[in-house]
């Protein structure tokens, strides 16, 4: 299929908003636009394979005389209109006697540049010496425009200076409908920058929303169902970051993921939650409402990461098209010209899923980040020393009785100065809230190795013994 409607079916297919459509890169209209583009230059006798003789003889010449061959095609930006880019054609013409004498060219391309050149070339020409052609500002020697180059037409005007010489030339030539191709291009990639900016910001909205509700409806003074329902979210959030839906930490696969693999990743959550029978175990109407509502934002996003990939897609292509029909090397130097925030710097689904985590995962607290990083069990009783490390009241015994002063973490000088200060209350009361069962295993534990130290290895914490 080709591309063009390939696109459009895609378009149509994916569910995407109506305005989104609207708002895709207009392929079908960019490709008519570069008929006239390619039109235009055959029209000059710069079609496609004499503008990639030039291209090779630019790169086959040796760096100090590299100014003397080829062409140039510079996007630069529009200095009357703000980010809009300003395609500029430069060709480098050998004339000799004012006639251009590139023998690779063809007849209609030579007559082409030594006509322009002719008319470039009234007020300062550049002699055959690489130099003198680079210090010659573009604009003094460009063609003025359309009209005047027509009106002159047919008319090979060689000045006297230079009909002794074989000069080099760098000429502008004058063209219409790549400016508006690049017109279109670029103001569609803006509009879609747009777009996306207001469809972030839309979902940063829904994503603080709910990591407000889900919190709210987990906090365990909220009563039992509410404690319940924090420790199925807890398996479910340890899931879905094990899913890795949109980014891979991996090694193996490490960064963004492509919408189909994200796809994929996203229906393996649903399928492992669903065969654990997470949300048929929250309790709280709140919670299952919570839950549909995260499996949404999932699909936006998803849906977002698809359209951006898409459209990049058909840039992409387009471009290819371009050099393909004109031999101009757009596709390397489009995408460093364009000004685009969002759609080509693909950033969407990173920013989204920092919030996601921030906002909503985060307000699960989960047990790997309140881990003693000596015992790896839970920090309880929690000693917060001087350098704001927190371990376990246990192993900061340990290490004060082996005099170890330094901490194992940041080496700062602090284990020995630690002392009943050190405790945090506050922080054992948030552990003792959110993790009750690891802290009575851990209490367990702590009281079971005491006794082991003061009545001896065989010490047990049958119920008789342990209050
Ligand atoms: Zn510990
Ligand atoms: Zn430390």
């Amino acid at each position: 299929m080709k591309f063009a409607q390939e696109f459009k079916k895609q378009l149509q297919q994916e569910g995407f908003p109506q305005k989104w459509v609207d708002s895709a890169i207009p392929y079908g209209q960019l490709k008519k636009c570069l008929k006239r583009v390619t039109n235009e230059l055959q029209e000059l006798g710069l079609d496609k394979d004499t503008l990639a003789q030039l291209a090779a003889a630019q790169s086959s010449a040796s760096a100090a005389s590299e100014s003397q061959h080829g062409f140039l095609y510079l996007l630069d930006e529009e200095p009357s209109k703000t980010r809009h880019l300003r395609p500029r054609l430069t060709v480098f013409v050998h004339l000799e006697d004012g006639v251009a004498v590139d023998a690779t060219l063809s007849p209609a391309t030579r007559d082409f540049l030594g006509k322009i050149a002719s008319r470039g070339s009234s007020g300062s020409p550049t002699f055959s010496n690489a130099s003198s052609a680079e210090e010659g500002a573009p604009s003094d020697l460009a063609a003025p425009s359309q009209d005047n180059f027509n009106e002159k037409s047919g008319r090979i005007q060689a000045p006297e200076s230079v009909s002794h010489f074989s000069s080099v030339q760098k000429i502008e030539v004058p063209l219409v409908f790549d400016g508006e191709f690049f017109d279109i291009l670029q103001t569609d990639v803006s509009n879609l920058d747009v777009l996306q900016d207001e469809e972030q910001q839309r979902m940063k909205r829904d994503v603080i929303a709910l990591g407000q509700d889900i919190s709210k409806a987990t906090k365990p003074s909220a009563g039992k169902k509410a404690k319940d329902d924090l420790t199925k979210w807890r398996d479910i959030f340890e899931l879905y970051l094990d899913a890795r839906v949109f980014f891979s930490t991996r090694e193996s696969d490490h960064g963004a993921r492509s919408s189909a693999q994200a796809l994929k990743q996203l229906q393996w959550f649903q399928q492992e939650v669903l065969k654990r029978r997470l949300v048929q175990g929250l309790k709280l109407k709140e919670s299952r409402e919570a839950f549909n509502r995260f499996i949404n934002v999932n699909a936006v996003l998803l849906q977002n990461l698809k359209f951006q990939e898409i459209n990049q897609i058909a840039v992409r292509k387009i471009l290819k098209k371009f050099d393909k029909r004109t031999s101009l090397g757009v596709a390397k130097t489009f995408p460093v010209a364009v000004h685009s925030q969002r759609l080509l710097a693909g950033s969407i689904a990173k920013d989204l899923c920092a919030q996601v985590s921030s906002e909503v995962i985060a307000t699960i607290p989960q047990l790997d980040d309140y881990l003693c990083p000596i015992c790896f069990a839970i920090a309880y009783w929690p000693i917060r020393l001087h350098c704001e490390h927190v371990f376990c009241s246990r192993c900061l015994v340990k290490m004060q009785r082996k005099g170890e002063r330094f901490c194992p973490l940041c080496r700062g000088d602090v284990i020995m100065k630690a002392g009943s200060e050190n405790f945090d209350t506050a922080h054992a009361e948030f552990l003792k809230e959110y993790f009750p069962k690891e802290v009575k295993e851990k209490i367990r534990a702590n009281e079971l190795e005491r006794g082991k130290e003061i009545f001896g290895p065989d010490y047990t914490d049958r119920p008789c013994c342990v209050m």
